[in-house]
């Protein structure tokens, strides 16, 4: 469906380069990423809200996984983009996701990480339809979400939970 949408961006090369440290961490993080938005369950169920709100997944041209953080003027980070047909989907920053880990261990944290990649997807989808009516599309993604994560926590128990998004 999408999935052929979803590229890996690493901004410029100048701007890797000067984070040549964490270079390693993020490009594992935008590669976890990306696989996970690729994964047939998720597209499933992605197509299946697309068609239930009446969105044309066409409208959307790109989908960018990207390898950096973005930071705002206010320094909060960003979660995600979508302007113009392309969607950005943005990492947390490494200290931020050390500390997760820290906190909850490793397998909680990236199960946080990518819930939180595809809430984002889920989020910029619906801005293509409600445009910049963010109370809205913010109250969607939670019910959205949420039945993505119910029905996954079924698939793993009975293995057929997703056969409903078909
Ligand atoms: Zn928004």
């Amino acid at each position: 469906m999408f999935s052929d949408k979803i590229r890996i961006s690493s901004h410029s090369k100048k701007l890797l380069e000067n984070s040549k440290r964490h270079k390693g961490f993020y490009e594992k993080y935008s590669s976890v990423v990306s696989k996970i938005l690729k994964k047939p369950s998720f597209q499933n169920f992605m197509k299946w809200m697309l068609r239930k709100e009446s969105i044309d997944a066409d409208s959307v041209e790109k989908i960018h996984v990207m390898v950096l953080p973005f930071r705002k003027e206010n320094g909060k980070s960003l979660a995600g983009k979508y302007v113009k047909n392309e969607i950005c989907i943005y990492p947390k920053r490494l200290g931020f996701c050390r500390k997760l880990m820290e906190k909850h261990g490793k397998k909680k944290a990236y199960a946080y990480l990518k819930n939180r990649a595809r809430a984002t997807l889920i989020h910029e989808f619906l801005h293509v339809k409600y445009s910049s009516d963010e109370e809205k599309v913010r109250q969607l993604t939670k019910e959205y979400f949420e039945i993505f994560s119910k029905n996954q926590n079924h698939q793993s128990e009975n293995g057929r939970g997703l056969l409903k998004f078909r």
